[in-house]
């Protein structure tokens, strides 16, 4: 270790520097999520060309599988995507292509690792996401269905990241009057 690494600690902590986790958080609870349901789960293995009655393998590299992934984001740019915690939208996926998929699509991550048996991957995948379960449920469906809560809730989101910012301008005033008066004494 050398010295510079203690730069990351010697500045200022803001609480809006956590606003995309919040904003993460305000998007998953929109998100829908579906019950777990042992025949809608094993259907939808079979369409990943998978025996569900084994132990699974990953999606995109064919890996021992440890971890389920999000096919699509649940968030984008702070926002609720349409894409939540849906049986269509989880697939089994080794640890290695978990963390490093980051923001591609499954199809992007699939032409990444390119593996030998590519066109089949893809045709399970599409096979897996061409059900009616596998569709989007958007934000758009959510005001038609209810607009005023939806409102509502997107004003409450808008309150706390103003009060986070309020919070962030007195810790601003208060550090600095009591740094001033520490070292007038
Ligand atoms: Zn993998």
């Amino acid at each position: 270790m050398r010295i510079n690494g203690i730069k990351d600690h010697l500045r200022k902590q803001k609480i809006m520097g956590k606003k995309s986790t919040f904003s993460a958080a305000f998007a998953s609870a929109l998100a829908p999520f579906d019950k777990f349901d042992n025949v809608s789960v094993a259907e939808a293995i079979r369409d990943l060309g998978q025996n569900p009655e084994r132990d699974l393998n990953c999606v995109y590299c064919g890996d021992t599988a440890a971890t389920w992934d999000h096919v699509h984001r649940r968030v984008i740019g702070g926002e609720y995507s349409g894409y939540g915690h849906r049986i269509r939208n989880l697939v089994p996926c080794c640890r290695s292509c978990n963390e490093r998929k980051g923001k591609r699509t499954w199809e992007e991550w699939l032409d990444v690792l390119s593996p030998p048996d590519i066109e089949e991957r893809r045709n399970n995948m599409r096979r897996f996401l061409s059900k009616p379960s596998a569709a989007p449920f958007t934000v758009e469906d959510m005001r038609r269905a209810a607009p005023r809560e939806l409102s509502e809730f997107l004003e409450i989101r808008q309150e706390v990241f103003r009060l986070m910012k309020k919070a962030d301008d007195l810790a601003d005033v208060i550090r600095e009057t009591a740094i001033k008066a520490h070292s007038a004494r």
